[in-house]
């Protein structure tokens, strides 16, 4: 189907930060997949735990518990909790195995309306977000446009303005009982929120009982810099879902929940055939493994901060927004010269850099956070040679 355009390029292989094409070309990949191989392309040790599962049990169904599952599940929890104050920490949360962001961000949708039951099944979320392409998380997605052609969608939802406490709070009318954001908005233009904003909202939701539901799925996992974006603000949610990093390409979705919320769920409210399955929980398991082992988050604040001082540096680039190696470059209108992000990011591809246009006038760059300071040079420097051609060939 014509769902995604023309595609420009077919990668054949990759290994760490390069990618190449099926005419040898190499590329530099600083969009991983939209923030998903974070730990680099046929990472080997990850390749291996895939094939040496693939040998020994790929599928059970949820009617069977699986040993890699459990790990991940343990890991998962033990990182959510992870820098806590003391005086704040909570008891171990549960985890639900999906596939993808849009299923673990359903999945938590039907969680929050069976804790609350009928009369509070409405969810504030935030304009410019983005949840996913299901109905209900299309519903959820605070961009009214991408609803239009698919109304009627589920009802119940509602926005505010990102980032505006006080509009949050305009928003709660009494069926409201849950509240989802994502720590940074990733698809709605790389902008990370005020801690002061998800304290302010903590707070609402504690003094209405409101579920805060935080969307990590394409911040989690040590992108930021933090194990999970809500971390920078020091805040305990009561829902977590995550998926693009967890299984470094293998499709793996996971919703995490306070025992309280998550006790909401009953054999028979929900299901998925292959959530969490052998095959995508040995991958997920092997990718924690490593990241822990090599301190993700903190690899992700190291070259993140490197990345940030190398772009800050160009001509082309008025301003550098973002957390860890989740950046939004935002181009300056001379050098756009009348082109979207997008043209632009088209004209990086054919010069060897893989990365997007995030909004009309900002490129979004998501790099391993395995990448080496001498990639993250050179595909700066890739960057800059675009900018400048361009600039010149316009002007
Ligand atoms: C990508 C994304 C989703 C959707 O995930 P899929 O795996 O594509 O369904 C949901 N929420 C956020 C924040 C995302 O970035």
């Amino acid at each position: 189907m014509g769902n995604y355009g023309v595609p420009p390029v077919t990668f054949v292989r990759g290994s760490g930060t390069e990618l190449f094409d099926d005419a040898g070309n190499r590329y530099l990949d600083f969009l991983c997949g939209l923030a998903v191989t974070g730990l680099g392309h046929a990472h080997p040790r990850v390749a291996t735990a895939l094939a040496e599962q693939a040998s020994t049990l790929l599928h059970v169904s949820n009617l069977f518990v699986t040993e890699p599952q459990l790990e991940v599940a343990e890991r998962l929890d033990r990182l959510i909790r992870s820098g806590l104050d003391p005086n704040r920490s909570i008891g171990p949360g549960r985890i639900l195995f999906q596939n993808s962001g849009a299923e673990a961000n359903e999945a938590a949708l039907k969680l929050a309306r069976k804790f609350h039951g009928r009369g509070r099944h409405g969810v504030v979320a935030a304009f410019r977000s983005f949840h996913g392409r299901t109905m209900a998380t299309l519903a959820a997605t605070g961009q009214p446009e991408k609803h239009e052609p698919f109304q009627p969608l589920p009802e119940g939802f509602r926005h505010a303005a990102w980032n505006d406490l006080a509009a949050v709070e305009a928003a709660l009318a009494p069926e409201v009982g849950a509240i989802l954001l994502e720590p940074l908005q990733g698809e709605g233009g790389v902008n990370p929120a005020d801690a002061t904003f998800l304290q302010g909202v903590r707070q609402l939701c504690n003094e209405r009982g409101m579920v805060l539901i935080i969307d990590e799925v394409q911040t989690g996992l040590g992108r930021t810099g933090a194990w999970f974006g809500f971390q920078h603000a020091g805040i305990v949610p009561d829902v977590v879902t995550m998926a693009k990093g967890l299984g470094n390409g293998v499709p793996i979705g996971a919703v995490w929940a306070v025992a309280e919320v998550a006790a909401a769920f009953s054999p028979g409210d929900h299901g998925s055939t292959f959530g969490g399955q052998p095959l995508a929980a040995a991958g997920a398991r092997e990718v924690l493994r490593i990241m822990e082992e090599i301190d993700a988050p903190r690899l992700a604040r190291e070259r993140g901060s490197e990345l940030k001082t190398l772009l800050e540096a160009l001509p082309g680039v008025a301003s550098v927004r973002g957390l860890g190696l989740l950046i939004g470059v935002e181009l300056k209108p001379q050098t756009l010269a009348g082109r979207t992000a997008g043209e632009v990011a088209r004209t990086c591809l054919e010069a060897g850099l893989v990365v997007n246009g995030v909004t009309p006038t900002a490129l979004r760059l998501a790099p391993p956070m395995t990448i080496s300071t001498e990639e993250l040079v050179e595909g700066v420097g890739i960057l800059a040679g675009v900018l400048t051609s361009d600039t010149k060939e316009t002007s």
